[in-house]
């Protein structure tokens, strides 16, 4: 029955993408007078390469893209997924390759030892294809965010990014970073630009996450128009858009 089993993981998913905010730490400040954006993607599609890094770059900025070393050059049905030298190009090109585990498993489904394993071997593929740089952040398969794995993630990284739709200001948890989806259907979003200006109203760092950037998008991606409208929108409204390695010097974190 895994079609049950998949509806299952979805309903948990949801449920504790929503619940999990309750067990977050404030240990650290979002403290700037500059709106900070920073433009993610998750797993990752060979679009968000093509499409998404170069709209980056014609507005003279980075993004992080948060790599599954197991989904290399996996294709689906609607979308191919990242090759090595598709993320060695994205590093050599000056954007962040970040950890999204090897196996892209929700996080509570390992075990404490599978899950150290299975970082400790997408670090060796992201140092094998960026030139042994180690990645510094890590977003949460299926933005389920896991408290219990707080230990483990918090020795390896920088941040943690998952979902919950919210623009990340004052004290915050750095294993449980909010980010908010440029996701089907297509008006919603573009009317993201909204949350942009929300953001550059009362600055603090807004963390966009999508995945394909493609003329037809999955349920989980956007079209190039879309992408470049809020890239330019974050740019044009005053808002420093860095990779989230930057943003968090610039935060002093
Ligand atoms: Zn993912």
């Amino acid at each position: 029955m895994p079609e049950t089993a998949n509806r299952l993981g979805d309903l948990v998913n949801r449920l504790s993408n929503r619940l999990i905010w309750k067990f977050a730490s404030r240990p650290k400040e979002v403290r700037t007078t500059v709106p900070l954006v920073s433009f993610t993607f998750d797993d990752v599609p060979d679009s968000a390469l093509d499409a998404g890094a170069a709209i980056l770059e014609k507005y003279g900025v980075f993004g992080t893209f948060y790599i599954a070393g197991g989904l290399a050059g996996q294709v689906e049905e609607e979308r191919t997924l990242i090759s090595p030298e598709g993320c060695r190009d994205l590093a050599a090109r000056g954007h962040e390759l970040g950890c999204h585990t090897f196996s892209h498993k929700a996080v509570r489904s390992y075990s404490a030892g599978s899950f150290a394993r299975d970082l400790d071997r997408n670090a060796a593929y992201l140092g094998q294809v960026a030139g042994n740089r180690q990645p510094q952040n890590f977003a949460f398969p299926y933005n389920a965010a896991w408290p219990a794995a707080r230990r483990e993630l918090r020795r390896r990284f920088r941040t943690c990014r998952a979902g919950g739709g919210g623009i990340n200001r004052g004290p915050t948890d750095p294993t449980m970073l909010k980010g908010v989806g440029i996701e089907q259907p297509e008006d919603k979003a573009r009317g993201l630009t909204r949350v942009i200006d929300e953001v550059a109203r009362e600055p603090g760092w807004l963390i966009f996450y999508g995945h394909d950037i493609a003329a037809r998008p999955t349920p989980y991606g956007c079209t190039p128009e879309t992408f470049e409208l809020l890239v330019r929108h974050a740019v044009e409204s005053g808002c420093e858009v860095l990779t989230v390695a930057r943003a968090l010097d610039r935060l002093g974190w």
